[in-house]
């Protein structure tokens, strides 16, 4: 972007590290034209320079040799030169032709004047394109002599090498866990023995990072730095092989427990070739994707089918008159991976034990789960599988009011209580945020003090929301173990899959919570913690003492029980309604049985080949280059906000909602505002990620629109029809961007210019219409920004469906309710404006909804079987201007419950 801030201060600039990278070269380029055409002076290249350089080494291109001849040529005074050396590695940069180009690593002079034979050995010229990727060396050598370890590195390249690579040398503890943040391109790490402790450099920005992660501070208390930068490295990137060569006792270090984070360790002057492959090796096992693999060599064998599958092989397709060009639109290799066969070493999802088994192993490898399973009907299927697995009919749930559907449908299925829990609302956008800790607390203690807590089996939250609200999962599963320590979780992480690669977003899935929690497990010192807070809190600790405590588990009890559901095409390079179940469960083995029936029940027995292959190579790449990937959509959705909410025309009707407008302060208490605030430093920042209740997934933007007069539907269609710019979701008054994985920084500069012809058309609709066209103006924004109607929390369920109910809690028997509605005879229709709702919410009976009630947006159901129907609801349905409701028929009105259904009646004689 234009206004690519240069103060080091600013915490949004580590983000913008890859695109900063290429703005600095430019910038470079820039300046050496300059004093090449006389306009500019040579210091102000040479301090460019130096500034760039410290960021450089921690990349393997341009690397020492080209570094160096800069500055030969600087030093030389040879401004032609200097300029078209740094413009060629520049360009290199951004179009990454380094990765496959040999002559990006050479100078004009190394081609001209030395012989083919002593150029260094590169990329392997002329050969086809392999994978590149980069490694990182920790080495306690001087610097002087790093150019003649990288040349040793290079000749153990063979022919037959999957993958090229480059050695990225540091010679500290700093620099190191500042490479692994920095490069994206790192697959392995290398640590000798015996490196120092201290960065060379003392870049601001990269001490500010370094000191935000703690690992400098906490390295000057250990002596084992080796063991220690291994823990930190994977701390960041998990994904990143780690090898240690060491020369001290090898064998005793590859025993000590913390050398876990190391893949393998080698003695020191061991084969180096050993060395090489093992780093092949390591890639490789990221890189091999069992079940694409295995598809791929399935659909070149000839195969004769005589199973029922027609489009297999294409021959229905091809050599037919009438639909061949579905043949010629997909290309043939659709239909040759095409099979409804389990031979062939195609595995069944149904049963795997071949390459589906072997590639849900190696997912739950990259998602840090015990067990994965792939779910090809998308997140609403996954969910229904965990309630049905796990809930047996009259269980308790607790589940957030707003979550998708296919919670509250698993649940009519699996006959489980819903105990419903409201999020805070953010009625002025009509949205709701998350539910607050002491809510769900709250539910909790009640079921405790009906002495029903038995009952309850899950606690279900969707993390991240929707509108980008992430929980502390760490937190709440903490403190709901300290209530029920053998209590499950599920969190519907549709949208979230992907935080798995970014070290701020990690500790707040599901995952990353859970092994927060067992590492704390593990750990002595947490009985400890565990038995004073029992002595603080006393024998009879009141309600508002136990809402108000941060409550710690006993380690002794609690069984640690975590589900997470994910829509991998949602956030990874998945085919469409490719999803995973994540189980992490120490107690799985007892419901594993159970598991499978539910897979068996919801999955289709014909289960997608291509989508199964995709999630097999989603993973893969969020393995090799998720990391990147992940940091380059955040860097987008902080560049969208700056310059919405900075640009001087466009933020006068736009806005891009952050933390202050979307998490009231009383759940920032850690004081977290902004990353674009100035002054917020990365300690703030991490601070927040790690104490806050909830915290502000940036790359799910809210965009206000009804300050430019749209409602969010208006907005969508007008995005969408005039310029091409699809969007995520709509609330009354604005709409929901989100970047991921695929956007590039164009993306940003096409929104940004459509924001800005859109306020551009306002203000000059404004500035000719005159007085009336601005009070229109006005009224439209008011209507839209300040009548919004209040949302309505979940009411109750009415009595017939409260059995066997606490008197306190609200949990209710949906499925009775829902299998009531089939008969006609127990139904009743009142139009919506119809006055007989009114009398009867004054006056009686209670009116009963007989289904679910869906409008989109908001997309949650206002009321759900069995749910007594309230004035707060009939207001907000009265004024909802939305066209698509779904279990709503205009024409006849709510669906309502007759209150004496026999079903009804029999649950009251019963009880
Ligand atoms: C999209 C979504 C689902 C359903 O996922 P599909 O893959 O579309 O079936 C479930 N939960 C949440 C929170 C979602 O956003």
């Amino acid at each position: 972007m234009t206004q690519t801030s240069r103060a080091p201060a600013r915490i949004d600039r580590f983000f913008s590290m890859p695109s900063a990278r290429a703005d600095s070269w430019r910038d470079l380029v820039g300046l050496a034209q300059r004093w090449e055409t006389g306009k500019g002076d040579r210091k102000a290249v040479e301090a460019a320079l130096g500034e760039l350089a410290v960021m450089e080494e921690f990349h393997a291109y341009p690397g020492i040799r080209l570094m160096s001849a800069l500055r030969d040529r600087l030093a030389a005074d040879a401004a032609q030169g200097f300029t078209s050396l740094a413009r060629n590695i520049s360009s290199a940069i951004i179009t990454r032709d380094y990765k496959h180009d040999p002559a990006e690593w050479e100078t004009s002079e190394d081609v001209a004047n030395t012989p083919a034979d002593r150029l260094p050995p590169t990329l392997g010229r002329g050969e086809a394109h392999r994978p590149y990727f980069e490694v990182l060396v920790v080495s306690p050598a001087p610097a002087a002599r790093w150019q003649h370890m990288a040349g040793e590195f290079r000749r153990l390249r063979r022919p037959e090498d999957e993958f090229i690579y480059e050695p990225v040398f540091v010679g500290s503890l700093e620099d190191a866990v500042c490479a692994a943040i920095v490069n994206p391109d790192l697959a392995a790490v290398i640590i000798y023995d015996g490196f120092g402790q201290r960065s060379r450099h003392d870049a601001p920005v990269l001490r500010s990072v370094l000191e935000a992660t703690g690992l400098a501070a906490a390295a000057d208390e250990r002596g084992e730095l080796s063991l220690f930068l291994a823990d930190g490295i994977k701390s960041i990137r998990p994904e990143l092989d780690i090898y240690l060569l060491s020369d001290r006792a090898v064998e005793k270090t590859a025993g000590d427990v913390r050398a876990s984070a190391i893949r393998r360790v080698f003695y020191q002057i061991e084969e180096p070739l050993e060395l090489h492959l093992s780093v092949l090796e390591g890639v490789r096992a990221r890189y091999e994707t069992p079940f694409f693999d295995n598809l791929k060599r399935y659909a070149r064998r000839p195969v004769g089918t005589f199973h029922a599958l027609p489009i297999a092989r294409g021959k229905s397709v091809f050599k037919s008159d009438w639909i061949r060009d579905m043949g010629e639109f997909y290309g043939i290799n659709l239909f040759l991976a095409e099979s409804s066969a389990t031979t062939g070493g195609l595995d069944s999802l149904l049963e795997p034990t071949g390459n589906i088994k072997k590639a849900q192993e190696m997912a739950a490898r990259a998602f840090g789960a015990d067990h994965v399973f792939f779910v090809t009907n998308g997140t609403s299927t996954s969910n229904k599988m965990v309630h049905q697995a796990l809930v047996a009919p009259g269980d308790i749930v607790i589940l957030d009011r707003n979550c998708h559907k296919s919670h509250h449908y698993g649940l009519v299925l699996a006959g489980g209580q819903p105990l419903y829990v409201d999020a805070f609302p953010m009625t002025e956008y009509s949205m709701y945020g998350a539910v607050p800790l002491k809510t769900i607390k709250s539910a909790l203690l009640d079921l405790k003090e009906e002495g029903r807590l038995d009952k309850l089996r899950i606690v279900d939250l969707t993390n991240c929301t929707f509108d980008g609200h992430i929980y502390n999962t760490r937190r709440v599963m903490e403190e709901c173990l300290a209530i029920k320590p053998d209590v499950v979780f599920l969190w519907d992480e549709a949208w979230f899959a992907f935080a798995r690669w970014s070290p701020f977003l990690r500790p707040r899935t599901a995952m990353g919570g859970a092994e927060a929690i067992e590492k704390w497990l593990r750990d002595p010192a947490s009985l400890q913690a565990y038995e004073k807070q029992q002595k603080e809190l006393g024998d009879k600790p009141s309600r508002e003492k136990l809402l108000a405590t941060r409550l710690i588990p006993d380690p002794r009890k609690v069984r640690l029980r975590v589900y997470q559901t994910n829509s991998t095409h949602k956030s990874m390079s998945a085919i469409r309604q490719g999803s995973m179940v994540l189980v992490k469960d120490v107690d799985f083995h007892n419901v594993e049985a159970q598991f499978h029936e539910a897979i068996f029940t919801h999955a289709s027995t014909s289960p997608n080949q291509q989508l199964i292959a995709s999630l097999d190579v989603a993973r893969r790449q969020m393995e090799l280059e998720g990391y990147g990937l992940v940091q380059n959509a955040i860097e987008i959705a902080l560049d969208i906000r700056r310059e919405v909410n900075s640009h001087p025309v466009i933020s006068r009707y736009f806005k891009v909602l952050g933390a202050p407008e979307m998490v009231p302060a009383e759940y920032r208490s850690a004081g977290f505002v902004d990353a674009l605030t100035p002054g917020t430093t990365w300690g703030d920042f991490l601070r927040s990620a790690r104490e806050d209740e909830f915290c502000l997934d940036f790359t799910r933007m809210t965009v206000v629109c009804g300050s430019a007069g749209f409602d969010g539907t208006q907005f969508k269609g007008l995005l969408a029809d005039k310029y091409s710019i699809q969007l995520n979701k709509t609330s009354r008054n604005s709409v929901l961007l989100q970047s991921n994985i695929n956007n590039t920084r164009s993306d940003v500069a096409h929104l940004i210019r459509v924001l800005l012809e859109i306020s551009t058309d306002i203000e000059d609709r404004l500035a000719n219409g005159g007085e009336a066209a601005r009070q229109a103006f006005a009224a439209r924004v008011k209507s839209l920004m300040t009548d919004v109607p209040d949302l309505p929390n979940f009411s109750h369920f009415h009595e017939s469906f409260r059995k066997d109910a606490g008197k306190k809690t609200a949990e209710g028997d949906m499925r009775t309710a829902f299998y009531g509605a089939y008969k006609a005879e127990f139904c009743e229709y009142i139009p919506l404006r119809s006055p007989d709702i009114d009398r009867r919410l004054k006056e009686g009976p209670d009116m009963v909804s007989a289904n679910f009630v869906i409008p989109y947006p908001p997309g949650f159901p206002i009321m759900v079987p069995g749910q007594v129907i309230t004035k707060e609801t009939i207001d907000f349905m009265r004024k909802l201007d939305v066209k698509e409701i779904h279990g709503y028929e205009s024409a006849r009105g709510l669906k309502l419950l007759k209150a004496d259904t026999p079903a009804a009646k029999a649950r009251r004689t019963a009880a």
